[in-house]
C-alpha cells in the first residue's frame, strides 16, 4: 500500500508560512458562501478594469500558479525537483478570443516546448485547445456546420496551429498533451488529435489526447482509439482525467434537451477511470499513460496494476500527476516511492488566469471532502513542525 499520509514527506518543499498559508486558503474554500461571493466580486472587478493582481497574485495564484513567466515557474520547478516530483508548465490563458491572443499562446506555447526540451524536470507539455481559435469554430467543426469560406480557413488555422505545436514536441522529442475541453467541443478536437498522433507517433507516443471519465463514452472512445492505432500502426498517449465541467455539461443537456453526456453518479464514474486504467495497462505496448487525479483509490490501484504486471515504479509508459497546489500527499509520497511523478503547473497574467483560479476554488468547495482533506492535513503538518 502507497503510505499517503507522510505529510512529512508531503509537505517538505513546503515553508512553515506557506503551510499555514495553505491551511487559511482551504479554510476559505472550503466555505461555499464566500467563493461565490469571491467569484462575483472577481468578475466585477475584471468587467469594471479595476486592478486585482495585488490582492489575488500574493494568495490564491501563489498557492495554486507557479508565476507569471516560464522564468518564475523554473523557481518553483526546482523546489520540487529536490524531492523527486517533476513539473509540466501549463500557460492556463483560456479563449482564443482575438488574432493577437492567440498568436501569443502560439508563441508562449512554444516557449514551454522549447524549456521543456532544454529542462530534463519537465518531462511533458500541454496546451488547451480553446486557445487556439475561437469557440464556435469548434462547435460548428464538431457539428459539421464549417460552412461559410471564412468559418472553413479559421478551422484549417486550428489545424495548422495544433500541427505547429505537435510538430514542435516531435522534434524536441517532448510528449505533448491536449487538454479535454466542452463535450460540443471534443469531437473537433479529438479529430484533429487523432490525425497529429497518426503522424508524430509511429515511434512513440508524443501526442496525449485526454479522455474525462466522467464521459458515458469515453471507454469505448478509448477502445475505438486503441483499435485505429493498431490499424495505423501508431502509439497512443492517453491523458486520464475525470473532468472538470460536470455542472455546466448537465446543464446545457437539460437546457437544450439531449440526454446528458455525464455518468449518473460518481461510483460510475469512478468505476470508468479505473477501468480506462485496467485497459491501458493491458495494452501498454501500444498505450502510454497519463493519469491525473487527486483520487487516492485511483492512484493505489494504479501503484497495484504496476506491481501485479511486474513494471517497474519508473515505467517510462507511466506518469501519475495532480495539480500544483492540490493533494501534495499523493504526490510526493509516490515520488518518494519510486513513481514517475509530475504536477500541473499553471502560470500566466494573473487576469487571464482567472478562470482557472475560480474552477479550482469551486472545485475544492464542490468536491466532498476534498477542501476539508487538504485543510486538516496542513494544520497537521504544522503542528508536527511546532511540536
Ligand atoms: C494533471 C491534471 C490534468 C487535468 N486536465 C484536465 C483536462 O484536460 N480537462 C478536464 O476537463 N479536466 C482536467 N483536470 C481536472 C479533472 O478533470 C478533475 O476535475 C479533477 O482532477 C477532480 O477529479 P479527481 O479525479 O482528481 O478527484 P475526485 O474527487 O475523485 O473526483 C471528482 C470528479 O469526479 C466526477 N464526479 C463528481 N461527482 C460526480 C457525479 N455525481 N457524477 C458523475 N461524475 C462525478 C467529476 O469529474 C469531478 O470533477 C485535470 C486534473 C489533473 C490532476
Amino acid at each position: 500500500m502507497i503510505q499517503f499520509d507522510n505529510l512529512e514527506t508531503a509537505f517538505k518543499y513546503k515553508s512553515d508560512g506557506e503551510l499555514k498559508f495553505a491551511y487559511w486558503l482551504f479554510r476559505m474554500v472550503g466555505n461555499p458562501g464566500i467563493v461565490k461571493l469571491g467569484k462575483s466580486l472577481t468578475n466585477l472587478a475584471v468587467n469594471l478594469h479595476l486592478p486585482i493582481s495585488w490582492m489575488i497574485k500574493p494568495t490564491i495564484y501563489r498557492h495554486f500558479c507557479g508565476g507569471e513567466t516560464i522564468d518564475e515557474c523554473m523557481k518553483v520547478s526546482r523546489n520540487m525537483e529536490k524531492y523527486g516530483v517533476r513539473c509540466i508548465l501549463d500557460y492556463s490563458v483560456e479563449g482564443g478570443e482575438s488574432p493577437a491572443a492567440i498568436k501569443a499562446a502560439l508563441a508562449e506555447t512554444l516557449r514551454t516546448i522549447e524549456n521543456a526540451r532544454i529542462n530534463r524536470n519537465i518531462p511533458f507539455t500541454v496546451f488547451k485547445p480553446t486557445a487556439f481559435t475561437l469557440e464556435h469554430i469548434l462547435e460548428n467543426g464538431t457539428n459539421g456546420k464549417l460552412i461559410s469560406a471564412e468559418e472553413l480557413a479559421e478551422a484549417d488555422l486550428f489545424r495548422q496551429r495544433v500541427e505547429t505545436l505537435c510538430q514542435a514536441a516531435f522534434k524536441a522529442d517532448v510528449p505533448i498533451m491536449v487538454d479535454a475541453e466542452d463535450v460540443r467541443f471534443q469531437p473537433f478536437i479529438d479529430e484533429v488529435v487523432t490525425r497529429m498522433m497518426e503522424k508524430y507517433n509511429k515511434e512513440k507516443a508524443i501526442v496525449y489526447n485526454t479522455l474525462q471519465m466522467y464521459r458515458t463514452d469515453r471507454l469505448d472512445f478509448l477502445k475505438e482509439s486503441y483499435r485505429k492505432a493498431v490499424e495505423g500502426n501508431y502509439y497512443l498517449g492517453i491523458k486520464f482525467v475525470r473532468g472538470a465541467y460536470m455542472e455546466r455539461e448537465r446543464a446545457r443537456a437539460l437546457k437544450y434537451g439531449y440526454p446528458s453526456p455525464i455518468n449518473p453518479d460518481k461510483a460510475t464514474t469512478d468505476r470508468m477511470y479505473n477501468d480506462g486504467l485496467r485497459y491501458t495497462l493491458d495494452h501498454l505496448d501500444r498505450i502510454s499513460v497519463f493519469s491525473g487525479t487527486h483520487n487516492e483509490e485511483s492512484n493505489q490501484i494504479l501503484a497495484d496494476l504496476m506491481e501485479k504486471k511486474g513494471l517497474a515504479k519508473n515505467e517510462p509508459k507511466i506518469w501519475i500527476s495532480q495539480l500544483f497546489g492540490m493533494s501534495d500527499h499523493i504526490s510526493f509520497n509516490l515520488a518518494a516511492a519510486g513513481y514517475n511523478v509530475a504536477k500541473y503547473l499553471p502560470y500566466g497574467p494573473v487576469r487571464h488566469v482567472l478562470p482557472y483560479l475560480i474552477r479550482r476554488a469551486e472545485e475544492n468547495t464542490a468536491v466532498a471532502g476534498q477542501s476539508s482533506r487538504e485543510l486538516e492535513m496542513a494544520r497537521k503538518e504544522y503542528l508536527r513542525r511546532k511540536s
